[in-house]
């Protein structure tokens, strides 16, 4: 697997996508999923102009932290309250927030710290129970009641949708993120700035960025299987 041959047939894809729903390709923001690869090979990638990672387990990001420089770190995985103090520093997103209890110790670490953090609210639209994520109908509930959280920054939301061999039929998931993303924007909560849908993997980009993804969170089409 050649990370720069993928990458430049990735990049070519997400542009593709773009153009074709009358997007700016500039405005998607390509993410490595680099869970279970090694440093070496993040650093090797970042020769091609790879700036952002995201990592799903907080254990994995602080022993890359340290050997990869230079780059941004988004925590997209599910977050245990007792580990958000190892990652509020550094981490430039968190796109896995799902519950009250983890604003508020988000919230709290990045008081301490004296930062703001940007946060992603992840919906689970189809309600896969073995997926995190709030029901689409809890989602501006739950942003109502922590939009005024100081250190926590809402800037969008993320999706993961299910795995399906026709994208069309999860092609709805997307439409309906983006219709509630637009519907919190438009209502202008103090404090929050939608500016972002983090949705879309490998075998779904393209379909989530004619819908309106602003950040594709790749894994598998840039280093291959894990
Ligand atoms: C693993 C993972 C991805 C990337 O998956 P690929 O299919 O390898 O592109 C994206 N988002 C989350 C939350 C993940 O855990």
């Amino acid at each position: 697997m050649d990370i720069s041959e993928n990458l430049a047939m990735l990049r070519q894809q997400i542009e593709n996508a773009s153009l074709a729903s009358g997007r700016n390709p500039d405005d998607v923001t390509l993410i490595g999923v680099s869970k279970t690869i090694d440093s070496a090979r993040i650093n090797q990638s970042l020769a091609y102009g790879l700036k952002d990672f995201g990592e799903n387990r907080v254990q994995e990001l602080l022993d890359k932290y340290d050997q990869v420089e230079n780059v941004r770190w988004h925590m997209i995985g599910q977050l245990q309250r007792n580990k958000v103090k190892y990652i509020v520093n550094k981490v430039s997103m968190i796109h896995s927030l799902d519950r009250l209890s983890l604003a508020r110790e988000i919230n709290r670490q990045a008081d301490k710290i004296n930062r703001v953090v940007p946060v992603l609210v992840q919906v689970n639209p189809a309600n896969e129970e073995s997926k995190s994520g709030l029901p689409y109908d809890e989602v501006i509930p739950f942003i109502e009641t922590i939009y005024n959280l100081k250190n926590i920054k809402v800037m969008g939301l993320m999706l993961i949708a299910p795995m399906v061999e026709d994208n069309e039929t999860i092609r709805p998931y997307f439409t309906m993120m983006k219709q509630l993303f637009d519907g919190i924007k438009q209502d202008n909560y103090p404090h929050i700035e939608m500016k972002h849908l983090s949705m879309g993997m490998s075998n779904d980009f393209e379909t989530a960025i004619e819908e309106g993804s602003t950040m594709v969170r790749i894994g598998t089409a840039i280093f291959g299987k894990r």
